[in-house]
C-alpha cells in the first residue's frame, strides 16, 4: 500500500492511549472495539508492515464518519482523519474500494450525487420561483438538503426572504465535492468536482452555505487543494443571527426548555459555536446538553447511511439520550442531517425543529 510519510507518521504515532475510544459516535453506537481511531490505526499498522492486506480491513476504513471527535481528543496531537481519508484514496487507486462504495461512485457519475437523484421536491422549486436570478448573493443548499431533507431547504429559503435578504438559488446546483471527498478522499475526480463548484460560486459576491458539511469542504478541503473561492462565504446560521441582531427577523417563543445540536463540522472545522445559540436563546429557556460545542457528537450522516443505515439510527438514538438528559423539550438543528436523523429518533414529548422554523 502506498501511503504518505505523513499518514504513516500519524498511524505509527498512535500511543494506544484510548482517549479516543469513548468519544467515537460509531464505536459508541455499535459497541465494537474496531470502530474507533485507535483500532483503525492498529489494523493499518499491520497493513503498513506487510502483515495484512488492506482488503482485509477496508470495511473498517469506511466505518468512520470523519466527524473529528477523535482528532479533538487525540493525545498525539495528530489527526486520525488524515490516514482514514488517505487509505480510502489508496483503496480507490488500487481498485479495492468496497462494492457498496463503488456503487455510490457510479451513481455519482450518472447523476452528480451519490443518492442517484435526478430531480428534487416541488416544495423547493415553488419557493425558488420568485427569487431574483440576478441577485449577487447565492444560497448554496447542497445535495443533502436538496435531495434528502427538502423541507430543510424550503424553510431556509422562506426564512431568508423574511430576513429581507436578496438572494437566489440555483436550479442546477452542483455538488460541493463533499461526497467524493468522503468516499475516495483527495482523488483527481474530487478536485475536478470541487473546481467545477468553485467556478460557479465565484460568480457571486456572497455565498450563504446552508449545510455545515459543505461549508467544511469550502473552508478546509478547497484550501488544501488551492482552489480559490473569491466570494465571501457565510454560514446560514451566521446570517440568521445577524438578521436577528439587526432586528430584521423575530424569533418564535417556545414552551419548555430548548437546547441546540452543535453540528460537528460547524463547530470543529468551521469554528462556529455561538450563532445558532443566538437564535435558540431568543426562543426560550435555553439549556446546554452534555457534549456540546467542540465536544459535540454526530447525530447522523446521509452519506454514511448509504452503507450503514442501521448504525446511523443508533448514532441518532445515542445523541437523543443526551437531549433527553438535558431536560429540553425542543432541540434545534442547524444541519439537514442532524434534523432528519434526530427527528426519526425522537420519542413522544421531544420536539426536533430546524432553526429556520423559529424565524417569524
Ligand atoms: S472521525 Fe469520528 S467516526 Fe471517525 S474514528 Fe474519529 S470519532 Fe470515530
Ligand atoms: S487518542 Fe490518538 S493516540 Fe490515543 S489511541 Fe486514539 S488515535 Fe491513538
Amino acid at each position: 500500500m502506498l501511503i504518505s510519510e505523513n499518514s504513516k507518521k500519524i498511524i505509527d504515532s498512535c500511543r494506544f492511549c484510548w482517549m479516543c475510544r469513548h468519544i467515537c459516535p460509531i464505536g459508541n453506537a455499535t459497541g465494537q472495539e474496531r470502530n474507533n481511531a485507535r483500532a483503525r490505526a492498529l489494523s493499518l499498522q499491520y497493513v503498513e508492515r506487510g502483515a495484512a492486506e488492506l482488503s482485509e480491513c477496508i470495511d473498517n476504513v469506511y466505518e468512520c464518519a470523519l466527524c473529528g471527535a477523535c482528532t479533538k481528543e487525540c493525545a498525539t496531537g495528530w489527526d486520525p482523519i488524515v490516514f482514514t481519508k488517505e487509505v480510502r484514496r489508496e483503496a480507490a487507486l488500487d481498485g479495492i474500494t468496497p462494492d457498496y462504495i463503488s456503487a455510490l461512485i457510479e451513481k455519482y457519475g450518472e447523476t452528480g450525487n451519490i443518492y442517484g437523484k435526478t430531480d428534487y421536491c416541488d416544495c423547493i422549486k415553488n419557493e425558488m420561483a420568485d427569487l431574483d436570478a440576478n441577485a449577487d448573493t447565492l444560497l448554496y443548499i447542497g445535495s443533502d438538503a436538496r435531495y434528502m431533507a427538502p423541507c430543510f431547504a424550503k424553510n431556509a429559503i422562506i426564512a431568508l426572504k423574511k430576513a429581507g435578504v436578496k438572494f437566489t438559488v440555483l436550479a442546477d446546483e452542483i455538488d460541493s465535492g463533499i461526497e467524493l471527498d468522503t468516499l475516495i478522499g483527495a482523488m483527481e475526480e474530487t478536485k475536478e468536482a470541487m473546481t467545477a463548484c468553485a467556478d460557479v460560486l465565484n460568480k457571486y459576491k456572497t455565498v450563504i452555505v446552508l449545510n455545515p458539511s459543505d461549508m467544511k469542504v469550502f473552508v478546509r478541503e478547497y484550501k488544501e487543494w488551492d482552489i480559490e473561492l473569491k466570494c465571501e462565504l457565510k454560514t446560514y446560521t451566521s446570517v440568521l443571527a445577524d438578521a436577528y441582531r439587526n432586528g430584521k427577523i423575530q424569533i418564535a417563543k417556545l414552551d419548555g426548555k430548548v437546547t441546540y445540536q452543535d453540528n460537528p463540522f460547524l463547530v470543529r472545522e468551521v469554528g462556529e459555536t455561538e450563532e445558532g445559540r443566538v437564535i435558540c436563546n431568543a426562543a426560550g429557556e435555553y439549556v446546554e446538553m452534555i457534549l456540546s460545542k467542540k465536544d459535540t457528537m454526530l447525530a447522523g450522516s446521509f452519506i454514511m447511511a448509504q452503507w450503514m443505515d442501521d448504525v446511523m439510527k443508533l448514532v441518532a438514538k445515542e445523541r437523543m439520550a443526551n437531549i433527553i438528559q438535558s431536560g429540553a423539550k425542543t432541540v434545534v438543528c442547524a444541519s439537514p442531517e442532524d434534523y432528519a436523523f434526530l427527528k426519526d429518533a425522537a420519542p413522544e414529548g421531544i420536539s426536533v425543529i430546524d432553526i429556520s422554523e423559529l424565524v417569524i
